[in-house]
């Protein structure tokens, strides 16, 4: 039986290929186990899966999908994990790109999601000034908590503690700020105005 089926509509994209339903299905199930591997710290396995989804979905989807953004963006996370600012520096840029000049206004926060992880990148390298620009991206409205499990989108910059240390990251309150400080203090550039904050 020949096929002249219509080809159907993803989003903005035409295509009903093999590769297109493999990058999907495969592409999604390898980001989920590596994103179970990665809370128990295996991160050369999640690296892995996510090198096979970043495969699957540059063949299947291309380069520029917002699909193939959501695996830089995962793989970029597992650099900073693993400390590999520049790799995970390379992957970051490309997902921000892409999820950058997304019309949809889902893509917008991943966006702001994926500036933060970057954000991360410089903070580690002690370039603050370029983490702080990176945070402030999205102000006065759309700014995030720097917590990186804290689940507020959108956050005005007014409802932001911004550290009184380094003046280059922003917690929506003090429970977050205290819960990341153990991963930020190394980082952050600490001056006499910082004391009231630190607690
Ligand atoms: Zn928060
Ligand atoms: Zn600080």
């Amino acid at each position: 039986m020949t096929e002249h089926s219509k080809p159907i509509r993803y989003g903005a994209t035409i295509n009903p290929s093999p590769e297109y339903a493999e990058a999907i299905s495969q592409g999604t199930y390898f980001n989920n186990t590596a994103q179970q591997l990665m809370k128990i710290s295996r991160y050369e396995e999640a690296e892995r899966l996510h090198k096979q989804a970043i495969e699957i979905k540059e063949r299947g989807l291309g380069k520029d999908h917002i699909t193939t953004a959501l695996s830089y963006n995962a793989i970029g996370e597992t650099y900073i994990q693993m400390k590999r600012l520049d790799d995970a520096e390379m992957y970051l840029q490309k997902a921000l790109n892409i999820r950058e000049a997304s019309p949809r206004a889902m893509d917008e926060i991943d966006a702001a999601v994926t500036r933060e992880n970057l954000a991360v990148v410089y903070e580690m390298r002690g370039d603050l000034p370029r983490a702080r620009q990176l945070r402030r991206v999205g102000s006065p409205n759309n700014m995030l908590c720097a917590h990186s499990n804290c689940e507020l989108y959108n956050v005005k910059r007014s409802n932001l503690l911004q550290c009184g240390g380094c003046k280059s990251i922003y917690y929506c309150g003090r429970e977050c700020q205290s819960k990341d400080w153990k991963r930020h203090k190394k980082y952050c550039k600490r001056t006499a105005a910082a004391e009231g904050l630190e607690a």
